[in-house]
């Protein structure tokens, strides 16, 4: 074996990377990882957490003005600053950067700044000097995807709505993936007159038909202006903001307009065409159920192979990876039950099979289903009602789908999450006594299956 500088080269400090590479470490492996933009990757700087630090500042809006006095309290005059909020979220990301330094450093990962290319499958080149890696890991992420129409330029994504100057008066938002929801619903939160424009029939694809029509209704009950089967078909600059044109015609006008219209895997030039790394649809590396592409010493995790593009899940598949190299046990990822959430307003919370898909694979499934008001909702006279859903597979009992919109249903069904990978029954949810007086309790005392 020849001698080489490091036993794992990893490309990217995000989620994914920056596991495998403490891991890695811990194991005794000599471990580098370049990064060329930020430490802990899309999930710290651009995505879940100062996402979630502006759902927490969207909902202060409606329990001052709405719940507050339902019960009793009566709330001052109130206002809202947007750079306090930036700039309070940019603080903590600057220290949760930091923290990664630590980790990194702490575990003894090599820390190189920079762009890198791999120039053979066992060289790494950033910024000009080159590194020898018995094995190379590629954990790049993904990058927002924008549409190709006229007048792109005018809109931002993900990317850059963490750091705008100031808050829109009114912002359209392009997409029916999560990301496009939990925009709508910030900034419906934070007081901006939204529209949310979806170009499908009905926005979050993949997810219970139940809990996108619930939800869907719910957010235009916030007053979230949306409108499916419509899209963007070129914008322009105007005197005052950014005036749309949409897919009937009609012209729409805006201070803003977020395209969250997908994600595409970062893989172009990284030098994996030129070294023949087998990419699939959308240019994803292609990997084997190790994490191994067809080059057996590049390996790659996380969205850049878009399996399930969710941090926990880079996560996960960075401590298998670890372990397939450096502990003498290969450990292919689990992708089966993963939970995910969805922070809207009302949040969504699912794990496992949607009705449609549990119907597919079992064929004989029974279906329990409830509408009901929140009690903190009876005192607020708000219109919010949550849902909660359980799918049984006829044959085995077992619960193979669990979903909620509604408060916290995040939060709720992380707990059930561990039920359901463990192959809980609807028997053992009958037998279950509820946490009364939540919301979650309905879990444990749906009885009548839908239809019955
Ligand atoms: C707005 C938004 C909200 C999200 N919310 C959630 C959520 O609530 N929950 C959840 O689970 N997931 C969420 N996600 C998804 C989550 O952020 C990703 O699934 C996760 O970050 C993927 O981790 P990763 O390691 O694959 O890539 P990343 O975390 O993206 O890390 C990749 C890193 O590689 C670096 N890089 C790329 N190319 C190179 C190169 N050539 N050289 C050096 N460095 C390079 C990048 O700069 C980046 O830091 C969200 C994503 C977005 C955009």
């Amino acid at each position: 074996m020849a001698d080489r500088e490091f036993d794992l080269f990893v490309i990217g400090a995000g989620s994914g990377g920056v596991r495998a590479a403490r891991f890695s470490a811990a194991r005794g492996a000599r471990v580098a990882v370049a990064e060329d933009r930020y430490l802990g990757g899309t999930c710290v700087n651009v995505g879940c957490i100062p996402k979630k630090l502006f759902v927490y500042a969207s909902h202060f809006r409606a329990e001052m003005k709405d719940a507050a006095s339902g019960f009793g309290w009566t709330v001052g005059p109130s206002s809202f600053d947007w750079p306090t909020l930036r700039d309070n979220k940019t603080r903590e990301i600057e220290r949760l950067n930091g923290v990664h330094e630590g980790l990194l450093r702490d575990a003894g990962v090599r820390h190189v700044e920079g762009r890198a290319t791999i120039i053979d499958p066992h060289t790494v080149e950033v910024e000009g000097k080159r590194y020898s890696a018995e094995n190379i890991l590629v954990a790049t992420g993904s990058w927002p995807t924008v549409p190709e129409i006229p007048g792109a330029e005018l809109a931002i994504t993900s990317n850059e709505v963490f750091y705008l100057d100031e808050l829109p008066r009114k912002a359209i938002i392009v997409g029916g993936g999560y990301i496009a929801v939990e925009f709508a619903c910030i900034f419906q939160g934070l007081g901006v007159d939204v529209t949310e424009l979806y170009r499908g029939p009905l926005f979050l694809r993949g997810f219970d038909g139940d809990v996108r029509s619930h939800l869907a209704e719910q957010i235009r009950g916030q007053g979230v202006d949306l409108r499916f089967d419509t899209n963007v078909t070129a914008s322009e600059k105007t005197e005052s903001g950014i005036r749309a044109t949409l897919t009937d015609g009609s012209e729409l006008d805006a201070d803003l307009i977020l395209f969250a219209t997908g994600r595409h895997p970062n893989t172009a030039n990284l030098g994996l065409e030129e070294l023949g790394v087998e990419l699939g649809k959308a240019g994803a590396i292609a990997v084997d159920e190790y994490s191994r592409t067809n080059i057996p010493s590049i390996w790659a995790i996380g969205d850049v192979t878009n399996r399930i593009n969710l941090t926990p899940v880079a996560l996960h598949e960075g401590v298998c990876l670890s372990e397939t190299l450096f502990n003498d046990n290969p450990r292919s990822p689990d992708h089966e039950y993963v939970p995910a959430a969805v922070f809207s307003q009302p949040p969504v919370g699912t794990v496992g099979l949607t009705e449609e898909e549990a119907s597919e694979k079992f064929g004989a499934i029974e279906v329990y289903r409830s509408t009901f008001r929140a009690l903190k909702q009876t005192l607020t006279n708000g219109k919010e009602r949550t849902m909660m859903k359980l799918i049984v597979d006829r044959a085995s009992d077992r619960v193979v789908g669990l979903h909620m919109v509604g408060p916290e249903a995040g939060e709720i069904i992380q707990g059930f999450a561990v039920a359901i990978k463990a192959g809980a029954t609807k028997a053992d949810f009958d037998a279950t006594i509820g946490i009364h007086p939540t919301s979650a309790e309905e879990f444990v005392t749906m009885r009548t299956p839908v239809g019955a």
